[in-house]
C-alpha cells in the first residue's frame, strides 16, 4: 500500500498561527499596558456562546446530522453564527463531519484519533486532506441556505471580527475597537477553536464508553462543560441523529436546551430522538 500524499494548506497555517500568535502574546500584552473593559469582556462572553452554539446547533445537529427542522431563516442566523467561528463554511465543515463518522478510525476520517492527539486536535487542519470527495457534499449541496452562507462565507467571517470592533469603538475610541476587537474577535475566535478541537482530539482519547467500543469515541462530561454539550461524544457516535448529546436531563448540554427550546416557539420541529 502506498504513502498518501499530503499538501500543506498555506492560508490555514498563517491564518491559525497569527490568531495563536495574536491570543498568546498580543492579548496578555495588550491587557497588561492598556487593559480591558468590561465590555470587552462582555462581547468576548457574548460571542463566546453566540459563534460556539452557531456550530453546535447549526453546523454540527442541524446541517450535519438533520437532528432538526427549522425555518430557513432561523438556520440562516445559525450559520451565520457558524461562521463566526472561523471554522470554514458549513458546507466544508459539515463534509468533512459526515466523512469523520463515515470513516471514523480509518485514513480517510478527517481527525483521525488514532494519529494522536495533536493531529485529530489541530494538525489536521494544516493539510489539504486528498480523502476529500463531493460524495459527502450532495445532501448539503441541495440546501440553498448552506449554499448561501457557502458563498458569502468571507463576509461573515470579517462581519463576525468587525462587529466586535465596532462595539468597542463606540464603547471607546479607537483604542476600545483594538481592545475589544483583540478579546472579543480574536482571542474568542481562538477559544472557539480550541474547544471544537477538543472534541475531536479530547472525545477520541480519553472519557468512557459506556454505548460501545464500535470506535474511540469518548463520553467527558468535562468537556461538555466547555463546548455546549457535545462532550458526550460516544452516545453521539452511537445516535447520530439525536438533537441531545447528553441525553440525560442533568447532562450538561446547552445545545440541546436551545434546540428545545426553539421548539417550544415553534422555531424548532421534528427533533429525533434515540427511542429509549
Ligand atoms: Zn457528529
Ligand atoms: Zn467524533
Amino acid at each position: 500500500m502506498g504513502q498518501t500524499k499530503y499538501s500543506l494548506d498555506y492560508l490555514t497555517i498563517v491564518l491559525f498561527a497569527a490568531v495563536t500568535l495574536a491570543t498568546v502574546v498580543g492579548v496578555p500584552l495588550f491587557g497588561y499596558f492598556h487593559g480591558f473593559s468590561a465590555v470587552d469582556w462582555a462581547m468576548l462572553g457574548i460571542l463566546y456562546v453566540v459563534s460556539g452554539l452557531g456550530i453546535t446547533v447549526g453546523y454540527h445537529r442541524l446541517v450535519a446530522h438533520r437532528s432538526f427542522e427549522c425555518p430557513e431563516w432561523v438556520k440562516a442566523c445559525l450559520l451565520v453564527a457558524g461562521g463566526w467561528a472561523l471554522e470554514n463554511s458549513a458546507l466544508r465543515w459539515c463534509a468533512d463531519h459526515i466523512r469523520h463518522h463515515a470513516r471514523c478510525d480509518q485514513e480517510e476520517d478527517p481527525y483521525n484519533a488514532t494519529k494522536g492527539f495533536w493531529y485529530s486536535h489541530c494538525g489536521w487542519i494544516f493539510i489539504k486532506s486528498p480523502h476529500r470527495d463531493e460524495k459527502y457534499e450532495l445532501r448539503l449541496r441541495k440546501d440553498r441556505v448552506v449554499m448561501w452562507q457557502h458563498r458569502w462565507y468571507v463576509p461573515i467571517v470579517l462581519s463576525g471580527l468587525a462587529l466586535p470592533f465596532v462595539i468597542g469603538l463606540v464603547n471607546g475610541g479607537w483604542m476600545g475597537g483594538l481592545s475589544c476587537f483583540l478579546l472579543a474577535g480574536i482571542c474568542r475566535t481562538f477559544l472557539v477553536l480550541n474547544s471544537t478541537f477538543c472534541i475531536n482530539s479530547i472525545c477520541h482519547l480519553w472519557g468512557s464508553q459506556p454505548h460501545g467500543t464500535f470506535d474511540s469515541s469518548r463520553d467527558s462530561w468535562f468537556i461538555s462543560l466547555l463546548t455546549f454539550g457535545e462532550g458526550y461524544h460516544n452516545y453521539h457516535h452511537t445516535y447520530l441523529r439525536d438533537y441531545r448529546n447528553g441525553p440525560k436531563w442533568y447532562n450538561f448540554d446547552p445545545s440541546k436546551w436551545l434546540i428545545y427550546s426553539l421548539s417550544l416557539v415553534g422555531l424548532a420541529y421534528n427533533l429525533q430522538r434515540q427511542k429509549s
